[in-house]
């Protein structure tokens, strides 16, 4: 029998368009973090989400960092930030010698509770200190509660941070998530929907942001015939040569959204008859890219988790899945951080499985899961 092919959770999937685009870079010698396909780039995702201006960056981590740099977040500062996301969300706080403050998350998005982030602020403010930002993020794709969210951003003053790392084509009530934010922040990392093999964008309604994004990520020179510096830079900005292989992503982009939605679809049939595996449905108004098929599996009488029953057996048919987000609460670098929790992202990360959801995934690898998925539930 032939060796079985690994199936990943979600690798890269080239168009075809970037290496044309990739060309054209090392034809015109634009190899360097400056160069046209930079600029055409931000255009274009400009474009894409319809509001505001984008400077491109080396990852969407240094998005964030650069974002709460620019929103004066200091050392001794608290940041609120969804406990159930990416580490990535929360390590620039830290850079920063900032305080993450963690919020957990409601059931019907999985994202940030506006309940229990109005409680946090409030006890907060009790405490002492008003905190300097909010970090929101679209988890798996699926938007948060932007509505409350943004009221209760607004109403307290304190600037709203958009990681929309996950959910690059999820919409809320019709607009695209990464206009959100007073700034905002997208990734192209290698197992993102769309990738750069590693990159991020800040994006924001305020240009002087953007302006001074881009400013920052190269190393904050001054304008002067000689390197004149005022401010302290970073080596943060996207070469041209991934900014090619970003605009041939974008060419496919919507094309990628309908496919992850088809995957999302093709295990909702596929699992339709098992009563006790759950899935993350749109509230009404959401819109999620699905890039990445989660599912909730409770199961009380087995001693076994099936959740870890699912994953084990998958993974040795060379299938990955992955336990969602482990909380940052709940996290040895982050566990002494303040924590407001509910205890859903707790739950959520003891029953949640990601599925594998690249578009890359072929007819037959979509067969293989399926059949082997229904061997392993019987
Ligand atoms: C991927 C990701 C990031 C970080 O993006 P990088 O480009 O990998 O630095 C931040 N937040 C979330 C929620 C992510 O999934």
């Amino acid at each position: 029998m032939a060796e079985e092919k690994q199936i990943w959770l979600s690798s890269p999937h080239m168009s075809g368009y970037e290496r044309e685009m990739v060309e054209e870079a090392f034809d015109t010698n634009w190899i360097a973090p400056v160069g046209p396909h930079i600029n055409a780039f931000e255009e274009e995702l400009a474009q894409y989400l319809k509001q505001g201006k984008v400077a491109v960056l080396s990852s969407g981590t240094a998005a964030i960092h650069l974002a709460l740099i620019m929103l004066d977040v200091k050392s001794g500062d608290e940041v609120l930030v969804s406990s159930l996301t990416f580490s990535g969300s929360v390590n620039p706080v830290v850079y920063q010698g900032a305080v993450p403050v963690f919020v957990d998350s409601e059931k019907e998005t999985w994202n940030m509770d506006p309940q229990l982030l109005e409680e946090a602020i409030n006890d907060r403010i009790k405490k002492g200190k008003k905190p300097k930002a909010i970090v929101t993020v679209h988890l798996y794709g699926m938007p948060a509660k932007m509505d409350e969210i943004t009221a209760i951003a607004k109403k307290y003053e304190i600037p709203l941070i958009e990681d929309a790392a996950e959910s690059i084509g999820s919409e809320y009530k019709g607009q695209k998530t990464g206009s959100f934010g007073e700034i905002s922040i997208l990734s192209f990392n290698g197992n993102k929907i769309i990738t750069t093999s590693g990159g991020g964008a800040l994006v924001s309604r305020n240009e002087e942001y953007v302006k001074l994004a881009k400013k920052l990520s190269t190393q904050a020179r001054d304008e002067a015939p000689h390197y004149q510096h005022s401010m302290i830079g970073y080596n943060y900005r996207m070469s041209n040569v991934l900014a090619g292989i970003g605009r041939g992503q974008m060419k496919v982009l919507d094309e990628r959204v309908n496919q992850r939605r088809r995957i999302n679809q093709f295990y909702r049939e596929l699992l339709e008859g098992y009563s006790h595996i759950e899935f993350l449905n749109e509230p009404r108004g959401h819109y999620s890219n699905y890039w990445l098929t989660t599912i909730l599996m409770r199961d009380e009488e087995n001693s076994q988790k099936p959740r870890e029953y699912l994953r084990t057996e998958l993974q040795k048919h060379k299938i990955e899945c992955r336990p969602l987000w482990k909380p940052m609460h709940l996290q040895p670098v982050f566990m002494d951080y303040p924590a407001y929790t509910n205890g859903t992202s707790e739950e959520l990360f003891d029953v949640g499985l990601c599925l594998p959801s690249g578009t890359n995934m072929s007819d037959e690898d979509l067969q293989r899961i399926s059949s082997r998925v229904k061997e392993i539930l019987g």
